[in-house]
Formats: structure tokens, sequence, C-alpha cells
């Protein structure tokens, strides 16, 4: 992937957003693009900030630390979507926006604490596993409820939705039954909406199946490859 097609990239992807919401009824502006930029240089996250694009996704957290120092740009809304270690979670906790892969109550209380010594907030969302692949990683569906209780009255983070990855597979009928799973369980799950419970976003769709997921209710999707270029 050579640099200057990396905007060119966006509008493609912005496209297809576009067409997925003209297909089942949808505003564009419900959804945000998260561009995933794991494994990929500063220049290229540098490059898609010139063509406007301002949610930047990473799924390891030694990598966004560096990023986030590298790229001192007050107008980017980081992401961290990947699994999390506690003892690091107060090496992004200055100045990451959105969290995506809270799975255990633990890391609620890591990130409030450090949110907290930082003097900010921090939106996580819950990520739930929805597949049957169990390296996915999430918390089981029935597990919700306990994580969401527990998140109340915690200070400093705000739940802000669910995220969910889908089986990687070939079979749009599975990804859309997992993603449907996900959009119950975010409905069911709105009697919490309370203080600092607020679930609005769904975090569900990448490169591969962002259509289905736009369809099925996403209002967050996470594109790295068809942005940036495959990873090795
Ligand atoms: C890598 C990654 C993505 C992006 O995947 P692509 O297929 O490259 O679009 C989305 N979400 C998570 C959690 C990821 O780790």
């Amino acid at each position: 992937m050579n640099i200057p097609e990396i905007e060119q990239n966006i509008k493609k992807i912005n496209a297809r957003i576009e067409e997925a919401c003209k297909n089942c009824g949808r505003n564009s502006d419900s959804i945000l693009l998260v561009a995933v930029s794991k494994t990929k240089p500063n220049e290229m996250i540098l490059e898609a900030l010139k063509g406007g694009q301002i949610h930047f996704g990473e799924n390891r957290m030694l990598e966004l630390e560096e990023k986030m120092f590298a790229i001192k740009d007050d107008s980017i809304q980081w992401h961290m979507i990947g699994n999390l270690q506690t003892n690091k979670i107060k090496k992004i906790a200055h100045r990451v926006d959105w969290i995506h892969s809270v799975e255990k109550t633990k890391y609620l209380d890591e990130i409030s604490k450090r949110a907290e010594e930082n003097n900010r907030t921090i939106k996580v969302l819950i990520q739930v596993n929805i597949s049957d692949e169990r390296q996915k990683g999430g918390c089981k569906p029935e597990d919700l409820a306990e994580i969401l209780n527990h998140a109340k009255g915690l200070s400093n983070i705000t739940v802000a939705g669910l995220m969910g990855m889908a089986t990687f597979t070939d079979d749009l009928e599975e990804i859309r039954k997992e993603f449907v799973l996900l959009k119950q369980l975010f409905e069911q799950h709105q009697s919490f909406n309370e203080g600092n419970i607020q679930l609005t976003e769904l975090s569900m769709g990448m490169s591969g199946d962002l259509e289905i997921a736009v369809e099925v209710g996403s209002t967050m999707v996470r594109v790295g490859s068809d942005i940036f270029g495959s990873r090795n």
C-alpha cells in the first residue's frame, strides 16, 4: 500500500458505508468509521488524518502508547480495540478516548482508577463473545448484566455500548446471526441506562463484513486492511 492511496481508500469505505445505509434506510451520520492502524507506520496515520479521518484504533497497548506519544494531535480520537492487560492500562489512560475491549470487571476498576488519576473520563464498550471462537475474546452474553451492574457508580468512565467480532468465515448468514445476537443484547440491556451507563454505541463490522453490520445496526465500524493494506 503506498501512502497516496490511503485517502482514496477512506473515500471508498465511506462510500460503502453510504451505500449500505441507503440499502437499509439509515443515515450514514449515525456510523463512525474507526480506522484500524495496527502494525502500520505513523506516516500512514498522518496521511489519513490529512484526509479528514480522526478516529484511529489500535489493538496492542504498547503500540497505542507509542503512537499516541509520537503523534501529538489533539484532534485525534484514539480507540483501544484489542486485548487488555491490567498493568498496562495506566500507560494509555492519559490519552486514550475509547476502550472497546472491556470484558471483565477488573478492567473497569483499573480504567476508572487510572482515568481518575488523569482527571478525565474514558468511554468504554463491553466486548461480548458472539462467535464460536474462544480466542476472539469478550464476555459471555449471560455475564453482561453483572458487568454493567459493576460499572454503575464507577467514576471517570462512561459505558457507551457493546463491541463484538463475528467468526472469521465466508458464511454470511453465520456472520449476520452473530451480529443480530449482539444487537439483541444491546436492546435487552437498554434498561441499564442511567448515570454513567449509556448504551448508545454498537461497535461491529470490519473490512470484510461492514455492510452486514450496518444493516443489523452497527454505529461504529472498525476498518483496517481495506484502508491501510493487508498485514503480515
Ligand atoms: C484488526 C482488527 C480490526 C480490523 O480488521 P480488518 O479486517 O483489517 O478491517 C477490527 N477490529 C479488531 C478488534 C481488530 O483487531
